[in-house]
């Protein structure tokens, strides 16, 4: 699987109104200077596309937050019901060496 790209201060992410985004192989920032937590958070991601696969991942990115929109949740409950979202927001703090590679 190829290194994911880092792209900061861009248009992508603002316009889907997000802090980053993962679409592999590229990795988009909205932000000139992503905080380590928001990249760690991203890669995380990643790593879980490494996991599983690039397109099961959003495969199943996509059904979860669709079957928890389904059950009633708001946009950001589901969001953060997503169990990909859940390990990443768990692991985002404890930052892993090879994320120096990105500095
Ligand atoms: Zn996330």
């Amino acid at each position: 699987m190829l290194s994911p790209r880092l792209v900061k201060n861009s248009l992508i992410a603002k316009l889907l109104r997000v802090d980053g985004i993962v679409l592999y192989p590229f990795i988009f920032f909205a932000s000139k200077n992503p905080n380590d937590v928001l990249i760690h958070h991203e890669m995380i991601h990643v790593d879980q596309m490494k996991r599983v696969g690039v397109w099961r991942f959003y495969f199943l990115y996509l059904k979860e937050y669709c079957a928890c929109r389904l059950k009633g949740m708001n946009h950001h409950k589901a969001y953060m019901a997503i169990s990909f979202e859940v390990e990443a927001y768990e692991k985002e703090g404890a930052r892993p060496h090879h994320l120096n590679d990105y500095f």
